[in-house]
């Protein structure tokens, strides 16, 4: 049983959802996403909201005389996957002249006017701030202007919106939009507008529903997670309020950041049964002097006190990051503190990036970005290789162990397999024997690689 923490404030009614207008032409519409699982779960909020006025939304693209490409702008080669995506539709609408073709997400926030130039045959580009006009959108398209939906709106949290998922065992619930932080280096606040919480009521509701919809896991979701205050209640009254749903079996959240990790938050991961002890911490650089013209608000000292303080709160806590190299000013002496305080950290994965300056940023504006793409090259070769072989240890050292596993899907490369991920996040991969998708099962690891821990089901 978790403990019960007495919420600071009652709950609020939950709120109703408003009638709408059935849509007099109703399309088959494709979504295809691109980036984050932010931009996963807007797809599915997209989906409610089309299928709810009425449109159909298709799973294949040949079935559809609507494509909404769902994008992402955090990197280049990112938006110049979509352009080239779009030079590919521009050749579909010229067979099929009536076809509807839109952008919607970051990188329609991100560049506007500019993404018209570049693709005068797109028929709308709307932002993350206006997914509720998608259905008038689709039936306003004329062939002459495109319908432009991009104004940021910071009162939008589309909480009254069902957003329609895929089956499956894993549910990404979005529980914050935005984000009030300005790292130097990213274009989320510009493209997401400022930061505002789902209120805990719907969300504890959404939970209920997902799992009358067969979900045994929900992943919260936020650019700051843990910055979540949804009327009064923080992030870790949400985890404790989540997590008592009746046959919710597992709660993680993605992606929090180091300055909002609060005792309140760190008491619920070690307190809560169903609350996995996982956590995805952003270091970005071991850097001090870095991390300060990145402006992420912490230290590269009180990062190292944190994740020290939750690994002795909560035991065996497993520990994600991600990392830049070759930010504006990063010096080889920088960067070896990164490199050091990865190796002292033993995190168990990483994402690891070399920077690339991205238009419209705090840092594109005032920033040099100075390091040679050579020197960013070898600093993240050298930390891919540091963290491969840590990953590769701390696996080695589960042979022998049982972990649970949550049976999600087949293996991807052997059909006699199933998949599944352990408390930790981490991929099992095991012969199905009788167990069957949804069912948590006890693996014991016979072999691991850096990504995967490989054994059998045992009773
Ligand atoms: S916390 Fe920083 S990196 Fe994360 S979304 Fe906000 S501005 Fe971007």
């Amino acid at each position: 049983m978790n403990p019960k923490i007495p919420l600071k404030t009652p709950l609020p009614l939950y709120k109703s959802a408003p009638t709408v207008e059935p849509i007099q032409n109703a399309r088959q519409i494709y979504i295809e996403t691109y980036g984050c699982q932010m931009n996963v779960s807007d797809s599915e909020l997209m989906a409610g909201i089309l299928t709810r006025s009425g449109h159909e939304v298709v799973s294949q693209l040949e079935d559809a005389n609507v494509i909404l490409l769902n994008t992402c702008a955090i990197r280049e080669n990112a938006e110049t996957k979509v352009i080239n995506r779009l030079k590919h539709l521009s050749y579909l609408k010229r067979k099929q002249p009536d076809l509807i073709v839109g952008v919607c997400g970051c990188m329609a926030q991100h560049l506007r006017k500019k993404l018209i130039e570049a693709a005068p045959y797109v028929d709308l580009v709307m932002g993350p701030d206006a997914y509720r006009n998608l259905p008038m959108a689709i039936n306003a398209v004329t062939s002459a202007d495109p319908f432009l939906g991009l104004k940021l709106d910071k009162d939008e949290d589309y909480a009254d919106i069902a957003p329609i998922r895929k089956d499956g065992v894993r549910a990404w619930l979005t529980i914050q939009r935005g984000c009030d932080k300005m790292c130097t280096f990213c274009i989320v606040p510009f493209v997401r507008g400022r930061e505002r919480s789902i209120p805990l009521s719907v969300l504890v509701d959404d939970v209920k529903r997902l799992v009358d919809e067969g979900f045994k896991e929900v992943v919260l979701l936020g650019q700051t997670v843990n910055s979540y205050h949804g009327e009064k209640h923080d992030f870790g009254e949400l985890l404790f309020a989540v997590s008592e749903v009746q046959g919710i079996k597992r709660v993680r959240f993605t992606s929090p950041h180091p300055s909002d990790a609060t005792d309140s938050m760190i008491e619920a991961m070690a307190t809560c049964d169903k609350v996995c002890k996982q956590i995805h911490l952003p270091l970005q650089s071991g850097s001090t002097k870095v991390l300060k013209a990145m402006r992420r608000t912490y230290t590269a000292e009180e990062y190292r006190e944190l994740v020290w303080k939750m690994r002795d709160r909560i035991p065996n806590l497993i520990v994600s990051t991600d990392v830049i190299v070759g930010f504006c000013g990063e010096t080889e002496a920088d960067f070896m503190e990164t490199y050091n305080l990865m190796a002292e950290v033993r995190y168990d994965s990483a994402f690891m990036f070399k920077y690339s300056s991205r238009e419209g940023t705090l840092a594109y504006k005032s920033l040099e970005d100075d390091v040679s793409e050579v020197e960013k090259i070898q600093r993240l070769q050298a930390i891919i290789e540091l963290q491969g072989r840590i990953s590769y240890e701390i696996n080695q050292e589960l042979i022998g162990d049982t972990v649970e596993v949550l049976v999600e899907g087949e293996s991807r490369k052997d059909v006699a397999k199933y998949q599944g991920k352990t408390d930790g996040f981490k991929t099992a991969v095991f012969p199905k024997a009788d167990s069957e998708i949804g069912q948590f099962v006890c693996v014991k690891v016979n072999k691991a690689t850096s990504h995967t821990l490989i054994g059998e089901i045992v009773a």
